[in-house]
Protein backbone atom coordinates (compact mmCIF):
# COMPACT_ATOMS: atom_id res chain seq x y z
CA UNK A 1 0.00 0.00 0.00
CA UNK A 2 1.17 3.58 -0.41
CA UNK A 3 -1.70 6.19 -0.60
CA UNK A 4 -3.49 4.48 2.15
CA UNK A 5 -0.52 5.06 5.08
CA UNK A 6 -0.48 8.61 4.35
CA UNK A 7 -4.20 8.90 5.13
CA UNK A 8 -3.52 7.77 8.51
CA UNK A 9 -0.78 9.83 8.84
CA UNK A 10 -3.26 12.81 7.83
CA UNK A 11 -6.10 11.41 10.23
CA UNK A 12 -3.50 11.08 12.94
CA UNK A 13 -2.75 14.65 12.91
CA UNK A 14 -6.54 15.26 13.03
CA UNK A 15 -6.78 12.80 16.02
CA UNK A 16 -3.89 14.47 17.74
CA UNK A 17 -2.83 17.53 16.33
CA UNK A 18 0.03 17.64 19.33
CA UNK A 19 1.99 15.54 16.87
CA UNK A 20 3.73 17.12 13.90
CA UNK A 21 3.05 15.86 10.34
CA UNK A 22 6.14 14.81 9.46
CA UNK A 23 6.42 12.51 12.12
CA UNK A 24 2.78 11.46 11.89
CA UNK A 25 4.21 10.16 8.29
CA UNK A 26 7.47 8.67 9.52
CA UNK A 27 5.09 6.76 12.09
CA UNK A 28 2.54 5.39 9.21
CA UNK A 29 5.21 4.96 6.59
CA UNK A 30 7.75 3.83 9.23
CA UNK A 31 8.49 -0.02 7.97
CA UNK A 32 8.30 0.91 4.38
CA UNK A 33 11.11 3.17 5.58
CA UNK A 34 13.64 1.47 7.14
CA UNK A 35 12.84 -1.36 3.90
CA UNK A 36 15.18 0.18 1.91
CA UNK A 37 17.81 0.46 4.28
CA UNK A 38 17.60 -3.63 5.61
CA UNK A 39 17.58 -4.30 1.71
CA UNK A 40 20.63 -2.57 0.72
CA UNK A 41 22.43 -4.16 4.11
CA UNK A 42 21.97 -7.18 2.65
CA UNK A 43 19.12 -8.03 5.57
CA UNK A 44 16.12 -8.52 3.33
CA UNK A 45 15.63 -9.30 -0.13
CA UNK A 46 13.16 -8.42 -3.03
CA UNK A 47 13.11 -9.54 -6.85
CA UNK A 48 10.88 -8.40 -9.76
CA UNK A 49 8.35 -10.33 -10.62
CA UNK A 50 7.97 -12.13 -14.59
CA UNK A 51 4.91 -10.21 -14.63
CA UNK A 52 2.75 -7.82 -13.01
CA UNK A 53 -0.07 -9.64 -10.90
CA UNK A 54 -2.75 -6.59 -11.04
CA UNK A 55 -1.12 -4.05 -8.64
CA UNK A 56 2.06 -5.60 -7.72
CA UNK A 57 5.40 -5.79 -9.54
CA UNK A 58 7.62 -7.23 -6.62
CA UNK A 59 8.41 -9.85 -4.83
CA UNK A 60 9.18 -9.84 -0.97
CA UNK A 61 11.34 -12.60 -0.75
CA UNK A 62 12.09 -12.03 2.75
CA UNK A 63 11.06 -8.74 5.14
CA UNK A 64 11.09 -10.01 8.53
CA UNK A 65 13.00 -7.14 10.52
CA UNK A 66 10.70 -4.40 8.71
CA UNK A 67 7.62 -6.29 8.00
CA UNK A 68 6.69 -9.07 10.39
CA UNK A 69 4.05 -8.74 12.67
CA UNK A 70 6.21 -9.27 15.76
CA UNK A 71 9.10 -6.38 13.97
CA UNK A 72 6.22 -4.24 14.11
CA UNK A 73 5.18 -4.45 17.28
CA UNK A 74 8.75 -3.75 18.22
CA UNK A 75 8.98 -0.88 16.01
CA UNK A 76 5.29 0.83 17.37
CA UNK A 77 7.47 0.18 20.90
CA UNK A 78 10.04 1.69 20.09
CA UNK A 79 8.39 5.07 17.78
CA UNK A 80 5.67 5.40 20.43
CA UNK A 81 8.76 5.09 23.33
CA UNK A 82 11.34 7.52 22.02
CA UNK A 83 8.51 10.76 21.28
CA UNK A 84 7.25 9.95 25.17
CA UNK A 85 10.74 9.84 25.95
CA UNK A 86 11.13 13.27 24.22
CA UNK A 87 7.74 14.55 25.07
CA UNK A 88 6.40 13.06 27.84
CA UNK A 89 2.78 13.23 26.85
CA UNK A 90 0.81 10.12 27.25
CA UNK A 91 -2.14 10.36 24.30
CA UNK A 92 0.08 11.43 21.20
CA UNK A 93 2.97 8.52 22.25
CA UNK A 94 -0.11 6.01 22.08
CA UNK A 95 -1.54 7.43 18.72
CA UNK A 96 1.89 6.95 17.25
CA UNK A 97 2.06 3.26 18.40
CA UNK A 98 -1.21 2.51 16.70
CA UNK A 99 -0.28 4.95 13.66
CA UNK A 100 3.07 2.09 13.44
CA UNK A 101 1.23 -0.65 13.83
CA UNK A 102 -1.84 0.18 11.23
CA UNK A 103 0.58 0.06 8.52
CA UNK A 104 0.70 -3.58 8.92
CA UNK A 105 -2.59 -4.57 8.87
CA UNK A 106 -3.10 -2.23 5.46
CA UNK A 107 -0.45 -4.38 3.85
CA UNK A 108 -2.02 -7.63 5.21
CA UNK A 109 -4.88 -7.10 3.20
CA UNK A 110 -3.36 -6.29 -0.31
CA UNK A 111 0.07 -8.28 0.11
CA UNK A 112 0.09 -12.14 -1.42
CA UNK A 113 0.67 -14.02 1.64
CA UNK A 114 4.02 -13.15 2.25
CA UNK A 115 3.97 -10.90 5.47
CA UNK A 116 5.74 -13.47 8.58
CA UNK A 117 4.19 -13.10 11.54
CA UNK A 118 7.17 -13.70 13.48
CA UNK A 119 10.22 -14.84 10.78
CA UNK A 120 10.45 -15.96 7.65
CA UNK A 121 9.99 -19.88 8.82
CA UNK A 122 6.67 -18.56 10.36
CA UNK A 123 3.45 -18.25 8.81
CA UNK A 124 2.97 -16.01 6.49
CA UNK A 125 -0.06 -14.13 5.31
CA UNK A 126 -1.69 -11.67 2.93
CA UNK A 127 -5.34 -11.47 1.31
CA UNK A 128 -3.98 -10.54 -1.98
CA UNK A 129 -6.59 -7.79 -2.51
CA UNK A 130 -4.06 -5.79 -4.96
CA UNK A 131 -4.58 -8.84 -7.57
CA UNK A 132 -8.00 -6.80 -8.25
CA UNK A 133 -6.83 -3.35 -9.46
CA UNK A 134 -9.87 -1.65 -9.16
CA UNK A 135 -10.53 -2.77 -5.46
CA UNK A 136 -6.71 -1.66 -4.51
CA UNK A 137 -7.18 1.86 -6.07
CA UNK A 138 -10.92 2.26 -4.43
CA UNK A 139 -9.39 1.16 -1.21
CA UNK A 140 -6.39 3.21 -1.21
CA UNK A 141 -7.95 6.68 -2.57
CA UNK A 142 -10.35 5.87 -0.06
CA UNK A 143 -8.45 6.03 3.07
CA UNK A 144 -6.31 9.13 1.44
CA UNK A 145 -8.92 11.30 0.80
CA UNK A 146 -10.60 10.09 3.65
CA UNK A 147 -7.38 11.56 5.44
CA UNK A 148 -6.84 14.43 3.50
CA UNK A 149 -10.90 15.11 4.41
CA UNK A 150 -10.19 14.90 8.30
CA UNK A 151 -6.77 17.14 7.73
CA UNK A 152 -8.48 19.92 5.97
CA UNK A 153 -11.43 20.31 8.39
CA UNK A 154 -9.22 20.58 11.70
CA UNK A 155 -10.57 23.76 13.46
CA UNK A 156 -6.61 25.07 13.10
CA UNK A 157 -6.37 26.55 9.39
CA UNK A 158 -3.45 26.06 7.75
CA UNK A 159 -1.87 29.30 6.33
CA UNK A 160 -1.88 29.93 2.48
CA UNK A 161 1.37 28.97 1.96
CA UNK A 162 1.02 25.74 4.10
CA UNK A 163 -1.99 25.03 1.90
CA UNK A 164 -0.32 25.40 -1.08
CA UNK A 165 2.45 23.03 0.23
CA UNK A 166 -0.05 20.44 0.97
CA UNK A 167 -1.89 20.19 -2.23
CA UNK A 168 1.22 20.11 -4.36
CA UNK A 169 2.61 16.98 -1.94
CA UNK A 170 -1.45 15.41 -2.75
CA UNK A 171 -1.11 15.76 -6.29
CA UNK A 172 2.50 14.36 -6.06
CA UNK A 173 1.51 11.78 -4.36
CA UNK A 174 -1.14 10.94 -6.69
CA UNK A 175 1.36 11.16 -9.61
CA UNK A 176 3.51 8.69 -8.20
CA UNK A 177 0.78 6.26 -7.13
CA UNK A 178 -0.65 6.65 -10.94
CA UNK A 179 2.80 5.96 -12.57
CA UNK A 180 2.82 2.38 -10.34
CA UNK A 181 -0.64 1.65 -12.04
CA UNK A 182 0.07 2.14 -15.15
CA UNK A 183 4.36 1.30 -15.13
CA UNK A 184 5.98 -1.83 -16.25
CA UNK A 185 7.45 -4.73 -14.64
CA UNK A 186 11.32 -3.93 -13.72
CA UNK A 187 13.40 -5.97 -16.06
CA UNK A 188 14.26 -9.30 -14.82
CA UNK A 189 17.33 -9.80 -12.90
CA UNK A 190 17.18 -6.02 -11.71
CA UNK A 191 18.73 -6.17 -8.46
CA UNK A 192 17.23 -5.91 -4.83
CA UNK A 193 19.10 -2.61 -4.16
CA UNK A 194 17.90 -1.29 -7.39
CA UNK A 195 14.39 -1.59 -6.43
CA UNK A 196 14.42 -0.91 -2.99
CA UNK A 197 17.10 2.04 -3.18
CA UNK A 198 14.62 4.58 -4.70
CA UNK A 199 12.02 3.96 -2.16
CA UNK A 200 14.72 5.81 -0.13
CA UNK A 201 13.07 8.86 -1.42
CA UNK A 202 10.21 8.23 1.07
CA UNK A 203 12.41 9.94 3.72
CA UNK A 204 11.85 13.13 1.80
CA UNK A 205 7.92 13.19 2.51
CA UNK A 206 8.72 13.00 6.08
CA UNK A 207 10.85 16.19 5.18
CA UNK A 208 7.52 17.74 4.02
CA UNK A 209 5.31 17.10 6.51
CA UNK A 210 7.59 18.24 8.86
CA UNK A 211 7.22 21.50 7.38
CA UNK A 212 3.82 21.85 7.05
CA UNK A 213 2.08 23.57 9.93
ZN1 LIG B 1 4.76 -1.78 3.75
Amino acid sequence: MFLAHFGMAFAAKRIEPKINLGVCILASQFIDLIWPIFVLLGWESVSPLSEKVGMNVLKFDSYPFSHSLAATFFWSFLVAGVFYLVRREKRPSLVLFFLVLSHWFLDLLVHEPDLPLLDDSSIKVGFLLWRSVPITVLLELGIFFAGIWLFLTRKVKLSKGSLISFIVLIVFLLAIYASSIFGPVPPAGTSAAMLAGPALLMWLFVLWGRYLK
